[in-house]
């Protein structure tokens, strides 16, 4: 096959994820997600660890686990599923080695996203000593609304960030409590791996976490980045 030759496909090419910009017909294509564990000393210490500042450490979830439509379907093989409310980033350039006084020039934009967590299986996986997809990778695991550019509200680092259950408040927080800072989660990232345009971050929870049940609705926000509301169905 010649770079003249268009490539065919044994089976359709799934399609891109992508988020829409908010305010736009755009879309902003998702390539990786990332997300930080442990990023709020609160939600450490509720979780059984060490609220000291430990280097931050990643999981992933899967581009195509993004729930858009305002609807979360309890997930099967799981009986305590958490809400986790967070400051989403996405990048539009990427790099490695990316220095934390130049990491902001690398944002696109923020989002309000929620990461679903099968607590129960993650526990089961975290006493094992096993990974942790089976808990955070799951179908439709990452709720997430609309993508704010960075040209129109800035970079966000102080502001609450709440979730609330059927009316009420669940967790309450502040993106200034925020252990590492979105430029140096990216430095952090970045010297783990090759970071590139489309790439979004999950960038930690405040404390608060609990269950939800099917039919419950839940609200997230951040100031100046905006509202999510999602149905568990
Ligand atoms: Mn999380």
């Amino acid at each position: 096959m010649t770079s003249e030759t268009p490539a065919t496909y044994v089976i359709p090419p799934p399609p891109v994820p992508a988020l829409p910009v908010r305010g736009t017909d755009s879309l902003f294509p998702v390539r990786r997600i990332y997300c930080v564990g442990r990023n709020y000393a609160a939600h450490a210490v509720e979780m059984g660890h060490d609220p000291d500042k430990e280097a931050p450490f990643f999981f992933q979830k899967n581009p195509d686990n993004l729930a858009l439509d305002g609807t979360f379907p309890y997930p099967d093989a799981s009986s305590d599923v958490h809400h986790e409310v967070e400051l989403v980033v996405a990048l539009h350039k990427g790099g490695k080695a990316i220095p934390v006084e130049s990491a902001l020039a690398h944002v696109y934009g923020y989002a309000v996203g929620i990461d679903m967590t099968r607590r129960d299986l993650q526990a089961e996986a975290k006493k094992a000593g096993r990974p942790w997809e089976v808990a955070k990778a799951f179908e439709r695991s990452a709720p997430c609304g609309p993508l704010i550019p960075a040209t129109e509200i800035g970079h966000p680092d102080a502001g609450a960030i709440t979730l609330s259950v059927n009316g009420e408040m669940r967790q309450s927080g502040d993106l200034n409590q925020l252990i590492w800072k979105v430029p140096e989660v990216i430095a952090h990232l970045s010297a783990l791996f090759t970071l590139a345009p489309g790439d979004l971050i999950f960038s930690g929870t405040p404390s608060g976490v609990g269950p939800v049940q099917r039919g419950d609705s839940v609200d997230a926000h951040i100031d100046g980045v905006g509202a999510l509301g999602v149905k568990v169905v």
